[in-house]
């Protein structure tokens, strides 16, 4: 059954009003977690008004991390936030960009599938956004979906995607709400909180013939009554409706604060929906309770190369790994202390890794090229040799191999094929399959994407760890460990807990706790699926090995 609004399906779009980077994705998400809390089945998409067709050939030191999805669609980081705030996988379809709208109905024309018909940007492409909502609304068997659409209003860049909004509300008002969430600064020379930049984002909405039923209020701190008065009047929505949104200490607690002021109570009466229960956050109570109370501390080291632009955006081209280990530390009772190690520093001053000395536990990332490579592999060197414990992803458990390779397996100049295609001992390599689709320079998509099986060894830290002997997780890389140097890498000690299950891929090294308390890299990213309620295994077995360190001092 499709999930047509009017059938008793709703949905929610989220509008950004005044400016961006307010917080639009995280009000989403909380809008998801608070829903769930009162029983809904919710699921969230994102709308992000670029031509690209996904987020794969964006580079994170703009656009911040690519979360993959299970199905490897390469999405915006939003899409991380919806999956640890609602604490479920999403599907191909709850994420969406204007080149990928565009390119499905040229598509379909193509094909003849409008029947000869004339293809136009309006109604047609806003009629494909509202096709692909519903369909993620029917995958998912939602009760609500909830819509961010990327922008802030009065772009002509989504202007279509308000459109879909208009189309869908206009034919069943009681399905579909729209919330804006939107800014009230206070400024400095005037140290008073002002809401007419709000009203004119209210209007600008209004201009688009798509009016605000609940408007979310950033600001610094919490706006007062009067200012929910004066927004009620001048936006025309009942005062109650009008949610305080002030800045938190940290992204979980926005949804207990939305409820402060009933956001579900509201949500639920905008959209005709039951409104007996009350919030159950009682889980997510309990988690952020956690957020804040520990004894001792972690140091925890990650040695990346996307620094270039500060430390505003490197935490952004990371978060699922900053995520991940915080919610790691949080089930261990350990409070994170994350620092940012330039790579660069590594590789141009080898000696400078002995401050790493001073560390509890180090990462590497995930990344590509050349930038830093040997600073990384410089680290990972000191970390094995000095027994810190060690954490590499994709790219970090890929230097971990080479790094074994060179200094443990005796094959001297090892490296990837990435950056040295010429190297004797090609340790890490490319897949055949790979190879054509770089001569075809087909760059977006191609790389392996997604969720894939792995199976695991008995008597493993991997096995141990997860409790299981099959697990799934995602990937996102063209190179992988070369079947022909196994043996000699397994030889000399290192163990491939993680394969696939035909025996092919090596998805997880590790060298066994005898001889390192943790030293493990993982060929998929573990890090997508680290959530709140339910932090991933390995992160947890790391964090234990780096608590453990800690202690000792
Ligand atoms: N550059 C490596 C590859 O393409 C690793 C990719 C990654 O770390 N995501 O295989």
């Amino acid at each position: 059954m499709t999930k047509h609004a009017g059938k008793g399906h709703k949905y929610i779009f989220v509008v950004g009003g005044v400016m961006s980077g307010v917080g639009k994705g995280v009000a989403t998400a909380s809008i998801g977690t608070i829903l769930s809390g009162r029983g809904l089945k919710v699921t969230a998409l994102k709308i992000d008004p670029y031509i690209n067709v996904d987020a794969g050939t964006m580079n994170p030191t703009e656009h911040g991390e690519v979360f993959v999805l299970d199905s490897g669609l390469e999405t915006d980081q939003d899409m991380g936030n919806y999956e640890r705030f609602l604490g479920r996988d999403l599907g191909p379809d709850n994420y969406m960009t204007t080149g990928s709208v565009y390119l499905s109905v040229i598509q379909k024309e193509r094909n003849l599938e409008y029947k000869g018909k004339c293809v136009e940007v309006v109604p047609d492409i806003p009629l494909e956004v509202i096709r692909r909502i519903e369909r993620a609304a029917e995958a998912a068997e939602a009760d609500v979906t909830v819509i961010e659409i990327g922008g802030t209003v009065g772009e002509y860049q989504n202007i279509l995607f308000l459109e879909a909004a208009r189309m869908m509300k206009s034919k069943h008002p009681d399905d579909v709400a729209v919330v804006l969430v939107s800014y009230l600064p206070i400024p400095g020379s005037i140290g008073e909180m002002k809401t007419k930049p709000t009203q004119y984002a209210a209007r600008t909405l209004n201009s688009a013939g798509v009016f605000a039923d609940v408007i979310i209020a950033r600001s610094e701190v919490r706006l007062d009554e009067k200012r929910k008065e004066k927004i009620s009047i001048f936006c025309n929505i009942p005062k109650e409706r009008v949610i305080a949104a002030p800045d938190v200490e940290s992204i979980y607690d926005v949804p207990l604060n939305f409820e402060k002021d009933d956001l579900g109570a509201t949500l639920c009466h905008v959209l005709r929906l039951p409104n007996g229960k009350q919030t159950d956050l009682h889980d997510w109570e309990s988690f952020v309770r956690k957020t804040k109370n520990f004894k001792n501390e972690v140091k925890i080291g990650i040695v990346g190369k996307y620094f270039d632009t500060g430390d505003f955006v490197l935490s952004d081209a990371y978060i699922s790994v900053i995520e991940a280990i915080k919610f790691s530390c949080y089930e261990v009772g350990v409070r994170p202390h994350i620092e940012w190690l330039s790579a660069k520093k590594y590789q141009e001053d080898p000696e400078a890794v002995a401050e790493l000395s001073g560390f509890d536990g180090l990462l590497v990332p995930g990344g590509f090229g050349e930038t830093g490579i040997e600073g990384k592999i410089n680290a990972i060197h000191f970390a094995r040799e000095n027994k810190i414990p060690y954490f590499g992803l994709c790219y970090g458990m890929q230097l971990m191999t080479v790094e074994y390779a060179r200094n443990v397996a005796g094959l001297k100049g090892a490296h990837t094929t990435e950056i040295d295609p010429k190297t004797k001992h090609p340790v890490i390599a490319i897949l055949p399959e790979q190879i054509e689709k770089l001569a075809k320079k087909a760059y977006g998509g191609t790389m392996r994407l997604g969720a894939y099986p792995c199976e695991l060894s008995d008597g493993t830290i991997a096995r141990e760890a997860y409790g299981k002997a099959e697990i799934s997780e995602r990937h996102r890389h063209r190179y992988e460990v070369n079947p022909d140097h196994i043996k000699r890498l397994e030889d000399a000690g290192l163990i491939f807990s993680g394969r696939s299950p035909d025996g092919h891929l090596m998805e997880i090294a590790e060298l066994p706790r005898l001889v390192h308390p943790f030293f493990l890299g993982t060929q998929f990213h573990p890090e997508f699926r680290a959530r709140p309620l339910s932090p991933h295994p390995l992160f947890t077995e790391f964090i234990k090995a780096a608590a453990i360190r800690a202690k000792k001092g």
